[in-house]
């Protein structure tokens, strides 16, 4: 039976129900968790049947070709989070009067899942928004337009990939799913406390947030951008950011979340697009740095269908064929068995964690900042490891890279 403990706010259930026995609440942390009304339930147990947290992934999906891949179109680039795929992406489903479901800032920038067919609606899903989305009902409205012969293209996060492909409960070819490497989505309620932050910094109304944008030439240095309705811009590093920080630490992330059992491999997507962290610094990269120097995207391609829709998307892009334990290194999030986190477990089990989400609801950001981010461990290792300089900092990665060799080929046979 669905537990409040393991439910991943996934939503595969409330949009299952035919009686709306179900709706998605919050618990005191602010994750989305389900509520269901006994009144109305029926006991038929078809939320059982499309749970996220009862069902093992069906699809045995296999990283088939990993790539380094960029948008042509410097706006294109410009909007996305790394390299502008999923606009790349979005582009060539609408040339086949295909539609988008995707994350949208509602007004007051909490984000929700919608279906995207107009320019607009498209503009508003380009870039990474870094706090937990609201499915509602998109898994039906994605049914619906495949029903129609649609081409329908799905992007989010592991766990909704899976809802996703729940509640079709048949094949559809022309559906195509992406996700995100996915190290948890962070709790709305800290979300809220952080923009209450920002509001106090600026005179006037927020217009737009970029999240762990990237502003300079050095594509590992993130921002957290704003934009105001006076047509300013305010910016603050990512990595002294409170808000980024929390979630780096595993602090604004569910239990759930780090025990992740959907961020795994086989993955459920057709395609995963993320940061192409590091590139060049374990693998030889011949490109020159200015070519990829607005940011550049780790492409897994996993399936026939994720394969034949590259090809519509490569005029396009630019992109470079990479090992696959090149791109998945820096992404320690690719669990073991979904039983427990690979290196980063002990991260969780951080009793500093469960206190600040305890203080969650009673403290103001300020209050959290001051009690829990002065300076953590993580962060210590981090400012030593910069002491020590980069070349320290390479043959960091490349011991990982090793091990994580090592590992893949005991747990999944994986080529590197
Ligand atoms: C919560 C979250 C965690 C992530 N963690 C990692 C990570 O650990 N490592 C990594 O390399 N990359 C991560 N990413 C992915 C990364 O931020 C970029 O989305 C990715 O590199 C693709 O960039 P892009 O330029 O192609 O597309 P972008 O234009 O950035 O496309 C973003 C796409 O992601 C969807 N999306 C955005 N926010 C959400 C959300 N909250 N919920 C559901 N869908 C959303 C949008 O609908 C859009 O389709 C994460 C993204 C999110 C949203
Ligand atoms: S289907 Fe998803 S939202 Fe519903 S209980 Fe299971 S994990 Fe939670
Ligand atoms: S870590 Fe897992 S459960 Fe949490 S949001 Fe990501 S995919 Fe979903």
């Amino acid at each position: 039976m669905q537990s409040i403990e393991k439910c991943t706010g996934c939503g595969a259930c409330y949009n299952i129900c035919p009686h709306q026995a179900i709706v998605m609440g919050t618990d005191e942390a602010g994750f989305l968790k389900f509520e269901k009304d006994f009144s109305l339930c029926t006991g038929c147990g078809q939320c059982d049947a499309v749970c996220a947290s009862l069902c093992e992934n069906k699809r045995e999906n296999r990283i088939q070709k990993v790539f380094a891949a960029w948008a042509k179109s410097d706006q294109i680039h410009a909007r996305g989070n790394s390299g502008g795929l999923f606009e790349v992406a979005a582009r060539a489903v609408f040339r086949e009067n295909g539609v988008v479901a995707g994350a949208v800032y509602e007004k007051d920038f909490s984000v929700k899942l919608m279906i995207a067919q107009t320019e607009e609606q498209l503009l508003a899903m380009t870039g990474s928004k870094f706090v937990q989305s609201v499915p509602g009902h998109v898994y039906l409205d994605v049914k619906k337009y495949l029903e129609e012969d649609r081409t329908v293209l799905f992007v989010g996060a592991p766990c909704q990939v899976k809802a996703l492909y729940a509640v079709l409960q048949k094949e559809y070819p022309k559906l195509i799913t992406a996700q995100f490497p996915c190290f948890g989505m962070p709790t709305a309620l800290f979300w809220k406390k952080y923009l209450q932050h920002v509001a106090k910094t600026h005179e006037g109304s927020l217009s737009g947030i970029g999240s762990e944008v990237q502003l300079t030439e050095d594509i590992n240095s993130r921002y957290m951008a704003f934009t105001w309705e006076s047509g300013d811009v305010s910016a603050e590093r990512a990595d002294t950011c409170a808000y980024i920080r929390a979630w780096n630490n595993g602090f604004s992330v569910s239990d759930v979340c780090a025990a992740c059992r959907d961020n795994v491999f086989p993955v459920q997507a057709d395609l995963v697009w993320g940061n192409f962290w590091h590139i060049g610094e374990i693998e030889k990269f011949s490109v020159p740095k200015k070519d990829y120097q607005n940011g550049v995207s780790m492409l897994l391609v996993n399936s026939r269908r994720g394969e034949a829709f590259f090809e519509k998307m490569k005029p396009d892009l630019m992109y470079y064929p990479r090992k696959q334990m090149e791109a998945a290194a820096p992404h320690f999030v690719f669990q073991s068995s979904g039983k427990e986190h690979f290196l980063f477990r002990k991260k969780y089990e951080n009793p500093r964690r469960k206190a600040f989400q305890k203080d969650l609801s009673a403290m103001t950001y300020e209050q959290l900042e001051e009690k829990y981010f002065s300076q953590t461990k993580r962060e210590t290792e981090v400012s030593i490891s910069r002491k020590l300089g980069p070349k320290w900092a390479a043959w960091g990665w490349r011991a990982l890279y090793c091990l994580q060799k090592i590992w893949m080929k005991r747990n999944f046979g994986a080529e590197s």
